[in-house]
């Protein structure tokens, strides 16, 4: 069902507001890795609305390596971010780690992301199949392109067809970068899938400074959106510094972004 045999035409998201994800435009997705404080949401979506920017990432479930990391601020901080967002027409991209939370997250999200850990929870993606948001779905840590697309037909048959792909960085031999970030996948889902396809640098590549132009090579490869993580103060965020970019960092991706998407 997601495959490009069965729908020929693109598949295109309206998230409402005049906010969509697919084919025809560029979707720009940014935010913190976590959401940390009300204090830091007001900042980063003054920068995003200053950016014409109107898609937020944010998690407040973490999945983290070490049990021991900052693992977000769960539903309280889903509330805070759903209030906010809304009273500045914002729509909000946040992970959904377990079954269980996707009821009591249903309403507080416009998108669900399934996190790289999660490609292959089979019951949550059966459970995100049943519902009426869109789901954002991150290429597992070490999963084939075959496997992200049975992935996303796990979701598609369960009935949801409101879906997006995500190229974020598998794991190889290489060890100078977090993750290998895969632009092959970018045309090779676009030509497999009608699926949007969106690249996610910031985990592609895991380093700041690179981020950028990675994001810009995956508009290249005919990518139809871009998540990445920004901060105001990278240095101190809770999560993913290391691999955040500062708001003159952002501005200035958001503009060479849009610059380069009118070049395609
Ligand atoms: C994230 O988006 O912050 C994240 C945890 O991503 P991934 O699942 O791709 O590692
Ligand atoms: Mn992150």
């Amino acid at each position: 069902l997601v495959s490009r045999k069965w729908r020929v035409q693109p598949t295109v998201l309206d998230l409402g507001d005049g906010v969509t994800i697919g084919e025809g435009s560029l979707a720009i997705c940014a935010g913190p890795c976590s959401i940390e404080s009300e204090a830091q949401m007001e900042k980063v979506m003054a920068h995003l609305l200053e950016n014409d920017v109107r898609l937020m990432r944010g998690g407040v479930f973490k999945p983290r390596s070490s049990p021991y990391a900052f693992r977000g601020l769960g539903m309280e901080g889903l509330k805070v971010f759903h209030r906010m967002a809304r009273e500045r027409g914002i729509k909000i991209v946040t992970e959904v780690m377990q079954v269980s939370q996707v009821e009591e997250m249903h309403d507080y999200v416009d998108v669900f992301q399934v996190g790289a850990r999660n490609t292959q929870n089979f019951n949550l993606l059966d459970a995100l199949g049943g519902v009426d948001k869109p789901v954002l779905l991150k290429r597992g840590i070490s999963g084939t392109i075959e496997e992200l697309l049975s992935s996303a037909e796990y979701v598609f048959s369960g009935g949801n067809e409101k879906l997006i792909l995500c190229e974020r960085g598998i794991r190889t031999f290489e060890t100078a970068s977090r993750n290998t970030l895969d632009l092959n996948a970018v045309p090779i889902l676009k030509a497999k899938s009608h699926l949007p396809v969106i690249v996610d640098p910031s985990h592609g590549i895991g380093i700041r400074e690179f981020v950028p132009q990675m994001a810009l090579a995956g508009v290249l490869a005919g990518a139809d959106g871009i998540v990445y993580e920004t901060h105001e103060t990278p240095e101190t965020a809770a999560s993913d510094g290391a691999q955040t970019l500062d708001f003159d960092e952002s501005a200035r991706l958001i503009r060479n972004l849009r610059r380069v998407y009118q070049l395609r």
